[in-house]
């Protein structure tokens, strides 16, 4: 039995795991080739971070405006800063927001508007940039599953104020669990240096079950030992009827904020050499299957414009209408070839977000998270399985 993971990981080598410390922000900003980053302990953390400095820095604005189709983590966060999520629908067919209805959500308490790079793929921040300079907010990028993705021959996270990555299981190189947090100027660093040390306390219990996780990560993240560790709970969930639960989107109101380890950091480090043959591998993987699943009638497939240099966890792609993708999902999702769903929600359609999200009409994020579904991009998935996701996905289309 073999499983294969829903997302491309870097896979760790046990070498990694020797003793040693280091500081992954650095090696990281000079592989970045940006001025400055800092780590935080997740994606969600470094989003807690950013927001608590901006709200200091411009007290009267409460509003953060998100896509109504994003990680529940980024509702959470918001919450956790003691701001107001405002929901902005999609584009048509699209992951983006819509840049009308954002321009029409942004006024006097708008404090940041987070265009979000989804699967690798580059957002459109200039659309967030005008409706911000407009209303006198923050560009805050949401690249939590975009670390490596470039615009303009530029990491994407520096075209707005600031951005943020994540470093959790499935998004790429991993620490486990983990943030990096950027900013285009320095007044911005420093309120983000500032809000760190006003929030983030060193948690030894927490050093100690993230450096034990990360080690089971190193020893589990392979199609032998997946069906255990993902694939187990991935059925065990499906067949309670709770898809939330399938794709790990159950989240409570806890966010943890402590620091990072020093061995945890030097294990990154010690992986970070690999990220660029792996980012390029994945990404010539993705163009010959992005082409091969456009042959099909009615589906999208989310790439790259000629000046966007995306990285690739996975293909986001939607079917016609909601019918055919879940006609593809009953056969595939449980096919252990890395086939999944993203977001299973539009935000307000999560139970636990009851309370935290306005509740608003958002037709097109609804359709968007019923006719999507994502295919693995790991290096483990060769061509004769991906043909056979091909041929599922051509038959659900009838
Ligand atoms: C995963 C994710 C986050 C949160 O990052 P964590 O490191 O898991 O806390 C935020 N936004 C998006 C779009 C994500 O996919």
């Amino acid at each position: 039995m073999r499983e294969l993971p829903p997302t491309a990981g870097l896979p760790l080598h046990l070498g990694d795991l020797r003793p040693g410390r280091a500081s992954f922000a650095e090696r990281m900003a000079e592989w970045l080739g940006v001025a400055q980053l800092q780590l935080e302990c997740s994606g969600t953390a470094a989003m807690v971070v950013a927001l608590h400095a901006m709200h200091r820095l411009r007290p009267r604005r409460d509003e953060v405006v998100v896509p109504a189709w994003t990680c529940p983590l980024v509702a959470l966060a918001i919450h956790r800063a003691g701001l107001k999520p405002v929901l902005c629908d999609l584009a048509p067919n699209h992951f983006d927001m819509d840049p009308g209805q954002l321009d029409s959500l942004c006024g006097g308490r708008t404090l940041a508007i987070v265009p979000t790079h989804l699967a690798g793929r580059v957002a459109d921040v200039d659309a967030a940039l005008a409706a911000a300079q407009r209303a006198g907010a923050y560009v805050l990028e949401d690249a939590a599953q975009a670390l490596g993705a470039e615009q303009d021959g530029h990491s994407v996270g520096l075209r707005g104020d600031a951005g943020f990555f994540s470093l959790a299981v499935g998004k790429g190189l991993t620490l486990f669990e983990g943030g990096l947090l950027l900013a285009r100027d320095a007044a911005l660093r420093e309120a983000f240096a500032a809000s760190h040390e006003a929030l983030v306390r060193r948690d030894a219990r927490m050093d100690w079950q993230r450096a034990l996780e990360l080690a089971g990560y190193a020893l589990a993240y392979r199609p032998s030992l997946l069906p255990l560790v993902y694939g187990r709970p991935l059925r065990k969930a499906l067949a309670a009827g709770d898809p939330v639960a399938a794709v790990g989107d159950d989240f409570g109101p806890d966010i943890p904020l402590h620091t990072v380890s020093g061995w945890r950091q030097a294990v990154g480090a010690r992986a970070l050499p690999r990220l660029r043959p792996f980012l390029d591998a994945t990404r010539t993987q993705a163009w010959h299957r992005v082409a091969r699943l456009r042959e099909l009638p009615g589906v999208t497939v989310f790439d790259d414009a000629p000046d966007q240099r995306g990285t690739w966890p996975f293909l986001l792609l939607t079917l016609p209408d909601a019918d055919a993708r879940d006609r593809a999902m009953s056969v595939l999702w449980t096919a252990g070839l890395g086939v999944s769903r993203l977001f299973i929600h539009a935000l307000p359609d999560y139970t636990y977000l009851r309370g935290i999200v306005p509740d608003t009409p958002l037709p097109r994020a609804r359709d968007f998270a019923g006719r999507s579904l994502t295919i693995t991009n790991s290096p483990w998935l060769g061509d004769a399985a991906f043909e056979s996701i091909h041929r599922v996905l051509r038959q659900s289309l009838l």
